[in-house]
Parts: C-alpha cells; sequence; structure tokens
C-alpha cells in the first residue's frame, strides 16, 4: 500500500489552483471562502480526482467534507440523473450536514443530492429518488429500507464514501455496510474517513479498499485532538456533580457549550436542571423525533441555545460554529469517543476548552483516554465544590507507534510525538513543551 508522509514542504503551498479541479469547483470555493487547502484536503483531493481508493486519517475539523466531496463534485455528472455517488454516515445529523456542504461547493452546477435518513418520511425520500439525484447521502438502515422498497438502485454508483469509518465498520454497522457494497459494482472507488482509526480497524478497511493512498495525518501513538483545545479534569464526588457543572458554567460563562451525558435519561436529567438554573439549555438525543433533534440544532447553531445537552448522537462530525467548550458531564466509556467530543470545539484552527468530570473510580478511564490522545489533561478545581486527588494507576504499555511523522505545515502543524505512551513520559513532555495555552474563557 502507498502511504503518504506529510512532508513540511506540502501540495497545499500550490493552493486549490494546482489541484486539477475545474473552474466552476474553483469558483464554488471562492465564494465559500475556502481559500488555502487543510492537509487533509491538499494531500487527499489529488488522489481521489485521479479515482484512487483513499484511506483519510486527520484530527476532528479539519475540512474532511470538502477533502471527499470536492473530488467527488469535480467529476460528478450533470446529465446522469442516476446515484453517480454514496456517501454513508453514521447519524442523521451528520448526513444532513454532508448535504448542506455539498450545496455550498456545487455552487452552480446542475447536482443534486438526496438526504435518506430514519426519523422523515419514507415517501418524501423515495419521491425524491424518483425525480433524480447524482449523490446519495445515507445512514445504513434506512438506505435499506429503500433496497428493500427497491425505491433505490445502485448499480451507477461509481464512488462510495465511508464517513467516520471506524464507526461505520464497528459491529453495529458493518453487517448493512456489507449488504450496501454488495449493491455497488466492484469496479467502484472507495473513500474512508475518520479522525480516529485503531489499528485494527485499519486492518479491516483494507479488505474493502484497492491499492489505496494512506493519507494518515495523525500517527497510530499520536494526539488525534486538536493541539488548541485546553483540556482539564475535576475530580468530583458523584453527588456534587451537578453543582460542580453549574459552577463551572458560571465560571467559564461559555458563548456556546456542549454537555455530554452518557444516557439519554441522563441527558434529560441535566437538561431539566440546567434549566431550572436559568440557563438556556436543551437535550438532544436519539428519542426525539428527527424534527425536535433538527429543530434544537437549528436553535443552537443560531445562538438562540447557549448550552446543547447532549449524548454521543452528537459526539461524531456535527460541525457548528463557535463552540467555546465541550464538558463531560460523563466521561465516555471509550477513548476514541472522548476525541470525537472534544473535536465538537476547536474547529479549524479556533481555541477551545473541554472539561471532564471524573468520579473516583473513573481515573482509569482517564488513564486511557490519556493514552488515546498522547497528552495528559490539567487537573482543575472549581470553587465552592470540593476535589480530591486523582487516584494513579501503573500506565500499560503501549506498542510502539510508526514513525517517520515530519508534521503538518501551518497553523495545523503539530509537535512530533514519540512512543511509547506512559504518563511518566507524558508529564515529561509536558514540562518540556510547556507553553502559554489560550483558555478560550470569554
Ligand atoms: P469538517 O472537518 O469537514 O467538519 O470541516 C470543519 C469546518 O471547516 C467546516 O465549517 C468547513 O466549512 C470548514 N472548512 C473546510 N475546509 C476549509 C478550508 N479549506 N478553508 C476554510 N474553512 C474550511
Amino acid at each position: 500500500m502507498q502511504e503518504t508522509t506529510i512532508e513540511t514542504e506540502s501540495p497545499a503551498s500550490e493552493g486549490f489552483g494546482g489541484m486539477g479541479l475545474n473552474a466552476t469547483t474553483l469558483a464554488a470555493l471562492e465564494r465559500v471562502g475556502y481559500r488555502e487547502p487543510s492537509p487533509i484536503q491538499a494531500h487527499m483531493i489529488p488522489p481521489a480526482l485521479a479515482g484512487r481508493d483513499c484511506l483519510g486519517n486527520a484530527a476532528t475539523g479539519t475540512g474532511k467534507t470538502a477533502a471527499f466531496l470536492l473530488p467527488i463534485i469535480d467529476r460528478l455528472d450533470e446529465r446522469e440523473r442516476k446515484p453517480q455517488v454514496l456517501v454513508l454516515a453514521p447519524t442523521r445529523e451528520l448526513v444532513i450536514q454532508i448535504c448542506q456542504e455539498f450545496e455550498k461547493l456545487s455552487y452552480r452546477r446542475r447536482l443534486w443530492a438526496v438526504a435518506v435518513v430514519g426519523g422523515e418520511s419514507i415517501f418524501r425520500q423515495q419521491k425524491l429518488l424518483g425525480a433524480g439525484c447524482q449523490l446519495v447521502v445515507a445512514t445504513p438502515g434506512r438506505l435499506m429500507d429503500l433496497m428493500a422498497r427497491h425505491a433505490i438502485r445502485l448499480d451507477k454508483v461509481k464512488t462510495i464514501v465511508l464517513d467516520e469509518a471506524d464507526q461505520m465498520l464497528d459491529i453495529g454497522f458493518r453487517p448493512a455496510v456489507e449488504t450496501i457494497l454488495k449493491a455497488i459494482p466492484e469496479t467502484r472507488q472507495t473513500l474512508f474517513l475518520s479522525a480516529t482509526m485503531p489499528p485494527a480497524v485499519r486492518e479491516l478497511a483494507q479488505t474493502y479498499l484497492r491499492d489505496p493512498v494512506d493519507v494518515r495525518l495523525i500517527r497510530d501513538d499520536e494526539d488525534a485532538t486538536i493541539p488548541a483545545i485546553r483540556q482539564a479534569y475535576v475530580m468530583v464526588d458523584p453527588e456534587r456533580k451537578f453543582e460542580l457543572l453549574v459552577r463551572l458554567l458560571g465560571r467559564e460563562q461559555p458563548k456556546r457549550a456542549i454537555v455530554f451525558c452518557r444516557t439519554k435519561r441522563g441527558a434529560d436529567r441535566v437538561g431539566d436542571l440546567l434549566r431550572t438554573e436559568g440557563l438556556r439549555a436543551e437535550t438532544m438525543h436519539g428519542d426525539l423525533s428527527q424534527a425536535q433533534r433538527n429543530r434544537v440544532l437549528h436553535a443552537f447553531r443560531s445562538g438562540r441555545l447557549t448550552t446543547l445537552v447532549a449524548t454521543d448522537v452528537v459526539g461524531r462530525g456535527i460541525d457548528v460554529q463557535g463552540v467555546s467548550h465541550v464538558i463531560n458531564f460523563d466521561l465516555p466509556e471509550d477513548p476514541t469517543h472522548y476525541v470525537h467530543r472534544i473535536g465538537r470545539t476547536g474547529r479549524m484552527g479556533k481555541d477551545g476548552v473541554a472539561y471532564s468530570l471524573v468520579l473516583a473510580d473513573q481515573a482509569k478511564i482517564l488513564d486511557q483516554i490519556e493514552r488515546c490522545i498522547t497528552r495528559e489533561l490539567e487537573a482543575d478545581s472549581v470553587d465552592g465544590v470540593p476535589t480530591y486527588p486523582r487516584p494513579r494507576f501503573r500506565p500499560e504499555r503501549r506498542p510502539q507507534g510508526r514513525r517517520g511523522f515530519r508534521g503538518a505545515p501551518g497553523r495545523y502543524a503539530r509537535p512530533p510525538q514519540r512512543g511509547p505512551v506512559s504518563h511518566q513520559g507524558l508529564r515529561r513532555r509536558r514540562d518540556r513543551e510547556a507553553q502559554p495555552v489560550e483558555s478560550g474563557r470569554s
């Protein structure tokens, strides 16, 4: 497999103009104000445009959507009103967001995309598909329903994209994804993208790709989070957790915050409690109807809502400008979820702050998160709520990571980091690299 190693002399220096994109696509880019390609765009667009399979792995919020949409839009045939490209994504919100980005980037092209998601009228989607489109963006469940009704044909699909590929290849989605792949011509181009790509999933991904270009901008042992995000934790007793959250929000005065909870019931409770404290908070999770989910996300995007209390349904991919704070009211059980949750802030070079509320018996989960992101979280406390030192465990040693990373250019640069990762190593590195970090407090 060919691997792309990131050199300091990145193709990004040539800009979008040197990639072979056509004039209409370049005009759309000009219109949306994307002046320079981000590293994932600089490295993925040329091979994807040439028809190669790609495995794109880059930090959250660094323009992965445009990295796969631009080469797709550039090659779509306007006269053919049958699905030529299929994009699969894990959540309805992400599907809708991809369609919105498509609309922006396909400016002045006679191209149509249909969002195929659960929770909305299947008849309406059937009608839209019947009217013809070049792109289908779908969650696997609803797409399978439409396939069972013979309401969609995938035999003209030339490119398939798996966004959040590690989740799409996870056991929950994999059977559906495999069925869908079988309905697509074998000669297809396949593009996989994600901020997190555990080695086992990476290996599995290879079985679906043909001689892929491996655009790996994050090493296995490297931080998949954005360096500019300040990340802290607070040790707290379970019965003081909510009080701590309220005081933390009072101290930080976030412009826009997402509070993550583990369960739907927990999110409802925290949302209710925050509203009784007078905060403009709403809850979002999988039990809400799609119309309610859209309404809450729209209110949050427009700024009418300052605090969104959510489960991991908004943990992946959701792009809301100006999220200043992410608070893990409950720690995620899977460390990769942490990466996606806090990736809702610090997007495209912006600053952000992430706090995690940790109970004494969760110190091990915190250890796992730190090993996953190869970064030690700062200990913090909030006036009026007692905290205590974090219990320490013997760190497990991770296998030696891959070498040869030279760092991406410009504002995306991250310091080279070397495995194996231990807490001692992390602490040493933090001391060595200690530098002032913007807190993002307003
Ligand atoms: P994504 O990681 O695809 O969710 O993108 C994160 C944000 O960056 C979105 O708001 C995009 O509109 C924006 N974006 C993507 N590519 C560029 C670019 N080259 N220049 C400026 N903004 C971009």
